[in-house]
């Protein structure tokens, strides 16, 4: 017998192991005691005496060689990781060498103050500065804290700040993590990760889903829970068991594995149980992500996010390079489906030379489709650069814009993407235009839903706050409604509408969108099989009941549960 808990419930309890209860992100089953990151780094509390002229210079290089390390060791971590993982070591690894942070930082030591305590207020400086720009920044403050506290560890000898490395396969057990620990984990030595914070697009949980880790965010009662206990984590259940009976967790284990085992056997194309062709597709953002997704058997791309080889650049790439990197995509997948989005720069992916620094709402700015206003030529330069890695490579590939809220705009992308000999379609993540898909379809070949921003516009809540994330969860009811007017309104029209948003990535939700009238799914590369393989088990009628049920549902955790009894009945 177990309890359950969401809450913050004493541990242990009288009557069985606790069950704490989250939302299930990646899933598989993980075993092992439980460790936590290491302690907050002690930052200095002020009261230090001013330095003498003569010891600043010392002190400047002292700072210099700590920060220089903290850059390094990002570096090389980010060199031994790939895809999402890489980027996000290689963006903190920048932020330790970031001048503007590194001038006021030898700029107050310059002035006589200690370089813990000039690292501490350079960092203040810009987590002020990017508060104040708005939600946009949010990941940013996080990194700089993170960098401000490895800095600071260097410079004091108290150990790197962080995940710990332990000996024995372990289960990780934080409030949240900073991108570069996220993106650091050895799979091989933590087996499983929940948090206290986060929702399901946060980068902890498009981190573990790329590494295959099992996770599960939004867990109530976590921080009651000792290091050292051992737990079950559910990442498909979204659970966590405190101090589970070992037979029984020893079986859970084995029941996981062998359904891993499994997993490996799936090979495509994915079909529902009576034979309705669904396809599943994955999301890339380079030539090296479209190749690992052929091996995971996914059957072409339904995502390719151009901005994402392009953060960090201060100039446009010209049209060479960007052929170059597109062709290399449509190789690896040739003949086969391939949709390309352009260039979704602003708010949470900002790109220097495409996106307004001082915009205050950058979630409702600026961004998506709506950068090729201020930025005259570019996205002509874009698609220019796609037909030719077309003409290169012999594919056609589809071509769809991210943000679009209007069939204005929807149309006068579509003729620049025909006129390409292209073919066009358009993203939907704004309700207006789930709201007027019908509309939308007069002009393009086809749809794709992004389930991340049509929630975080549907629910108001900004899709990277971990305070939110119950609102941008995407079982909520009202966003699969939007979903289902959307792919009625493909069906109507006799046009593909997909799903390339975190949605697809979830097994049990990934049947309900079929059964809402969604014709492919695109997902992490790690999450082709599971997905490919739960549609295999069910057949549509199923599947449409699930929909049905989970749409009727009074909250997201109602239309999880609901789905889940009719689909694993
Ligand atoms: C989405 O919003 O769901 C989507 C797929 O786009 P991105 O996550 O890149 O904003
Ligand atoms: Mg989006």
């Amino acid at each position: 017998m177990s309890t359950t808990s969401t809450g913050t419930a004493p541990l242990p309890s009288a009557t069985g192991p606790t069950v704490l209860t989250g939302t299930p992100v990646v899933p598989g089953v993980a075993l092992g005691p439980v460790v936590r990151p290491a302690g907050a780094v002690q930052l200095p509390t002020g009261g230090q005496v001013p330095l003498d002229e003569a010891a600043r210079p010392e002190e400047k290089a002292r700072f210099v060689v700590a920060a220089d390390t903290v850059a390094e060791r990002l570096s090389e971590r980010a060199a031994a990781a790939t895809g999402v993982s890489a980027e996000v070591l290689s963006t903190t690894a920048g932020m330790a060498r970031d001048r503007a942070l590194r001038g006021a930082a030898e700029q107050r030591i310059d002035t006589g103050t200690p370089a813990t305590v000039a690292t501490t207020e350079a960092a203040q400086q810009f987590v002020d500065l990017f508060t104040s720009l708005g939600g946009l920044m949010a990941e940013r403050v996080t990194d700089v804290r993170d960098v401000r506290d490895r800095i600071v560890a260097q410079l004091t000898g108290q150990g790197e700040p962080g995940v710990p490395s332990p000996e024995v396969p372990s289960v990780l057990l934080a409030d949240d993590l900073a991108p570069a620990d996220a993106a650091g984990l050895d799979p091989t030595r933590i087996v499983g990760l929940a948090t206290r914070l986060g929702g399901t697009t946060s980068h902890t949980a498009i981190i573990a889903r790329q590494l295959g880790l099992p996770c599960v965010v939004a867990v109530g009662g976590l921080d009651d829970v000792p290091s050292g206990v051992t737990v079950l984590l559910d990442g498909e259940q979204g659970t966590v068991t405190v101090d589970p009976d070992p037979e029984q967790a020893e079986g859970r284990v084995e029941a996981a594995r062998l359904a891993a085992v499994a997993l490996e056997g799936y090979a495509g194309p994915a079909q529902t149980r009576d034979g309705h062709a669904v396809q599943v597709l994955a999301n890339v953002q380079d030539g090296a992500g479209a190749r690992a997704a052929v091996e995971a058997h996914a059957e072409g791309v339904g995502l390719l996010r151009t901005e994402l080889a392009f953060l960090g650049r201060s100039a446009e790439p010209s049209v060479e390079e960007q052929a170059a990197g597109y062709a290399e995509v449509f190789e690896a997948f040739t003949g086969r489906k391939v949709v390309l989005r352009t260039l979704d720069a602003g708010s949470d992916k900002p790109l220097t030379f495409a996106t307004a620094p001082d915009e205050p709402n950058p979630a409702l700015g600026v961004r998506g489709l709506r950068i090729a206003r201020q930025n005259p030529g570019l996205l002509e330069r874009q698609l220019d650069a796609v037909a030719e890695a077309a003409r290169r490579t012999g594919s056609t590939p589809w071509v769809m814009a991210p943000m679009v809220a209007t069939p204005a705009e929807a149309a006068e992308f579509a003729d620049a993407v025909r006129a390409r000999g292209l073919v066009p379609g358009v993203m939907i993540e704004i309700p207006s235009a789930a709201l007027h898909a019908d509309r939308l379809l007069e002009h393009v070949d086809f749809l794709s839903i992004g389930t991340n921003d049509l929630s975080q516009y549907t629910l108001a809540a900004d899709r990277l706050s971990a305070d939110l994330a119950d609102l941008t969860d995407p079982w909520q009811p009202a966003l699969l409604l939007l979903v289902q007017l959307t792919a009625q309104a493909g069906q109507r029209a006799g046009k593909p509408v997909g799903v390339c948003g975190e949605a697809a990535a979830d097994p049990l939700l990934a049947c309900v969108l079929v059964g809402l009238g969604i014709t492919s799914l695109s997902c992490a590369a790690s999450a082709v099989r599971g997905v490919g393989s739960r549609l295999g088990t069910v057949d549509l009628a199923t599947c449409q009941r699930a929909a049905e049920a989970a749409v009727a549902a009074p909250d997201p955790r109602a239309a999880r549960a609901v789905a889940r009894e009719i689909l694993l009945a």
